[in-house]
């Protein structure tokens, strides 16, 4: 791909720091002009701003944001995922790895022996969650800080997807 050569005044970056301080500034004195208005009892009623103290206060999830998986359990606390592999067929990130074994109640074919997530891959489209027929994997955590030191510390096992 053929680039344009920057030249000296875009290597210095002293207007793209300058635009960057001047959006800043504009958003901090426009919020400041709100809360002083609310404060002296003008904008009542219009929208407000607010600043949310994360982490201890945290802005409310929307209920159909896509947060952590989990994987959920029958009544006797086993694993609903019979490894029918539809999540792992679907996802479009190939993240999710299943190996299946035999269940020991015949009536159900098969449960997973390991069920891995790459979070670190992940696009958190929701595939796995609708294309599963029990119901077996939602992602309703309420979980999003999901950073880690290490890749192999983005695989999240089966033992905490099932919590
Ligand atoms: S949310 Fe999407 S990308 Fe992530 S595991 Fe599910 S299907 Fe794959
Ligand atoms: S689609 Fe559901 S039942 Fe099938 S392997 Fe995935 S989580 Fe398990």
């Amino acid at each position: 791909m053929n680039q344009r050569p920057l030249s000296l005044i875009e290597r210095l970056y002293v207007r793209e720091v300058a635009q960057g301080l001047a959006l800043t500034a504009r958003h901090f004195f426009a919020n400041m002009a709100c809360h002083i208005a609310r404060a002296v009892g003008l904008r009542v009623g219009k929208g407000q701003t607010v600043t949310y103290q994360y982490p201890e206060e945290r802005r409310p999830f929307a209920g159909r944001l896509h947060t952590r998986h989990r994987l959920t359990r029958r009544q006797d606390g086993t694993p609903r995922c019979v490894a029918c592999m539809m999540c792992e067929t679907v996802c479009p990130a190939r993240c999710i790895h299943i190996v299946a074994q035999e269940h020991p109640d015949p009536n159900i074919e098969k449960v997973p022996k390991v069920f891995d997530i790459d979070l670190g891959v992940c696009v958190f489209c929701g595939f796995c969650v609708e294309a599963c027929p029990e119901d077996a994997i939602r992602m309703d955590t309420g979980i999003v800080e999901l950073a880690a030191y290490t890749r192999e510390g983005m695989v999240y096992r089966m033992d905490q997807l099932l919590g």
